[in-house]
């Protein structure tokens, strides 16, 4: 049965789904989350089961990319039997990319099983490589082993894209560092503009926030940077360098807009699908899900929401305080 795809009201086609698998972390980066997070009950999750069911039905509406993220998605008990049921996926050619975005802490364990069931890239989040500092970010994580993580990636053949969080005061004199590695490295890299998520003061945010286009005019002091026309429905831009041949990225969703072209939406753990990531708005497909095993109900709550996309976000920092700031912290939606 080929069922209609999933436009929304602006004739946008939604293609992308990120799923958040977890709430829980095993690092606690102080832009993301506090040190003291209360975590979902375990027992208000989905189950690996229910996530399947719930993937399994959007990439029957047309979703072609999925994106596994948290939390961390690989301290999620059992993660791999979940990707191994998404391989099906990607073996009827349905879905066409099936991917990750990880702080790397547990590659070393998963990266040959992720390379064996299709997963092809991935992204990793580092901020920093600098031993104390990359401690001072992320409270609890060590670099160390996310370096060997992403060595295994190497050696299981994902292609990695490194995420990095501009932070001022923080990762600035590490511009060219970070750039250079990545770029002996052989991956890609985009830098994130810090966004409002989660309640860590509004002091806090506005001292971090690093414009992107005072980072680019930085790295443009140093390469040659050729724009390119690279679009993937989200809020990242790209650049080619010249002297390197690598890909830069800025993602600069409060800066930029980016929302006409958007073919993505987001689901929690617990089963809320969110339409924008900058938006409260949201329809529980958990009940829809437990009411019946018929996916009948599943599939009409699913186009209710997209019927419900919002046409933009509202962040915005150009007075120099946090306007459209989201209470949910980006572990919950999964950035
Ligand atoms: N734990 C995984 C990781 O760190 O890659 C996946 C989840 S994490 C929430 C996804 C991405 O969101 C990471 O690249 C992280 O740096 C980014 N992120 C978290 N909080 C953010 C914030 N307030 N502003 C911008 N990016 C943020
Ligand atoms: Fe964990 Fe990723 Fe958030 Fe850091 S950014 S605390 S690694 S979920």
């Amino acid at each position: 049965m080929t069922l209609a795809p999933l436009i929304d009201p602006f004739a946008r086609a939604i293609s992308y789904l990120r799923v958040s698998v977890t709430d829980r972390c095993d690092f606690r980066c102080t832009y993301c989350m506090t040190e003291h997070m209360t975590f979902l009950p375990k027992a208000e999750l989905l189950t690996l089961e229910e996530l399947d069911r719930l993937c399994s039905t959007f990439v029957g509406l047309g979703v072609e990319k999925l994106r596994i993220t948290g939390g961390e998605p690989l301290v999620r008990k059992g993660i791999m039997t979940f990707f191994q049921g998404m391989a099906r996926h990607l073996e009827t050619g349905a879905l066409k990319e099936l991917t990750l975005t990880t702080n790397g802490s547990q590659l070393r364990k998963y990266a040959a099983d992720l390379a064996a069931v299709g997963v092809k890239r991935i992204n990793v989040s580092l901020d920093t490589l600098d031993d104390q500092k990359f401690a001072e970010i992320t409270r609890w994580g060590r670099l160390a082993q996310v370096l060997d993580g992403i060595a295994a990636a190497q050696e299981a053949g994902l292609k990695i894209k490194i995420n990095t969080v501009a932070l001022k005061g923080f990762n600035e004199e590490e511009l060219f560092t970070l750039t250079d590695w990545c770029a002996r490295q052989g991956f890609d890299l985009t830098f994130i503009e810090v966004m409002p998520m989660g309640d860590m003061g509004e002091a806090q945010r506005v001292d971090q926030y690093w414009p992107l286009k005072d980072l680019r005019a930085q790295l443009a002091s140093r390469y040659t940077l050729t724009d390119l026309p690279d679009r993937t429905g989200g809020p990242a831009r790209y650049v080619r360098l010249a002297e390197t041949g690598q890909r830069i990225g800025f993602i600069t969703p409060l800066t930029h807009n980016f929302c006409e072209s958007c073919n993505r939406v987001r689901l929690t753990c617990t089963g809320e699908l969110y339409m924008c990531l900058g938006q409260e708005d949201m329809a529980d497909l958990r009940a829809p899900l437990r009411a019946s095993p018929d996916d009948a109900q599943l599939r009409q709550a699913i186009r209710a929401a997209i019927a419900r996309k919002p046409k933009g976000h509202d962040f915005d920092y150009s007075r120099q305080v946090v306007k459209g700031q989201m209470t949910r912290h980006m572990s919950h939606t999964g950035g």
